[in-house]
């Protein structure tokens, strides 16, 4: 396993036989779970914390399927402010009790620096969604927290201004930086965006930042979900955010995105042969631990 003191120097960007860039490797929530040791760590749950049922019941699904993070939203970027906005505090709460149930990290995201401490304090991973991506205060101030941050690309983002994004983390001192790939604004109108895998084959060449894939947002599509999964841990994804609700049909927002509890047990399964097809293992909790296992 890595430890970020391991990487943290110029020794982590040796560049191995493809070609590709050594990744910089860190551990998760305190725990023993690593990132950039070719282990794949899935992380699902639903776009939005809803209730207390909604979410623990879908925690426990997604735990006993195999993922080792739950993501859920408390505050909520919606285009529309008439769109359910979230929880807020009270979301962080039932948050924290579905960590306490399941052993899973938490993984939500900060809308503002209104909200930046309050997520810090519960979050093992805060996110910084893509309409965020540039909001320069947001990142200096996340970055001022030694958790890992996720950065999703912006909606219509090139590579380089993501990567700029992501230093501002670096600046304010927190090298802990995961970059998410979540689709991006094309022409294209039949999927809600463009899942960009060729931005996950380019970065391994970029940077050694380790590299997260959500195909929930990238396609828009529940039916077509299970295949960017899959495509994008073979393209060499460190980690996946899946959207999955115990009712998606009643979810509150990105119902139509969202796989439910059978689906991404399916999917997982799918996930397992791949990752074993590749000599790679997939993170998972063991008696509230986590560890790897193939
Ligand atoms: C989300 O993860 O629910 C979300 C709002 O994502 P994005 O910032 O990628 O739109
Ligand atoms: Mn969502």
């Amino acid at each position: 396993m890595f430890r970020a003191d391991d990487t943290n120097d110029k020794a982590a960007a040796i560049e191995q036989p493809g070609g590709q860039i050594r990744k910089r490797g860190f551990h998760l929530g305190g725990r023993q779970t690593a990132l950039g040791d070719g282990t794949l760590m899935v992380i699902a749950g639903p776009c939005a914390v809803e209730d207390r049922g909604q979410l623990l019941e879908t925690a426990a699904a997604v735990a006993e399927a195999g993922a080792v993070g739950l993501r859920g939203g408390a505050y909520k970027p919606r285009t529309s402010p008439y769109s359910f906005q979230g929880l807020g505090e009270k979301g962080l709460e039932l948050l924290a009790e579905a960590r306490e149930r399941t052993g899973l990290m938490v993984v939500t995201e900060s809308t503002s620096l209104e909200n930046l401490a309050r997520v810090a304090q519960v979050a093992d991973i805060i996110q910084i969604g893509s309409r965020n991506m540039q909001n320069f205060p947001l990142l200096t101030a996340a970055g001022a927290y030694q958790k890992p941050i996720v950065l999703k690309r912006g909606l219509a983002a090139t590579i380089r201004e993501w990567l700029d994004a992501a230093e501002y983390i670096r600046c304010a001192g927190n090298e802990q930086i995961i970059l998410c790939e979540r689709g991006i604004r094309t022409f294209e109108t039949m999927t809600r965006n463009t899942l960009d895998l060729g931005a996950m084959a380019l970065l391994q060449h970029q940077t050694d930042f380790p590299l997260m894939v959500d195909p929930s947002h990238g396609c828009g599509r529940r039916e077509l979900v299970p295949a960017l999964a899959r495509a994008a841990l073979a393209a060499g994804a460190d980690s996946l955010l899946i959207e999955v609700h115990v009712h998606p049909d009643q979810a509150l927002s990105d119902g139509q995105q969202s796989l439910s509890p059978e689906e991404f047990g399916r999917l997982m399964r799918e996930l397992r042969e791949i990752a074993a097809a590749m000599g790679r293992r997939i993170a998972s909790i063991e008696g509230g631990q986590h560890g790897t296992a193939a």
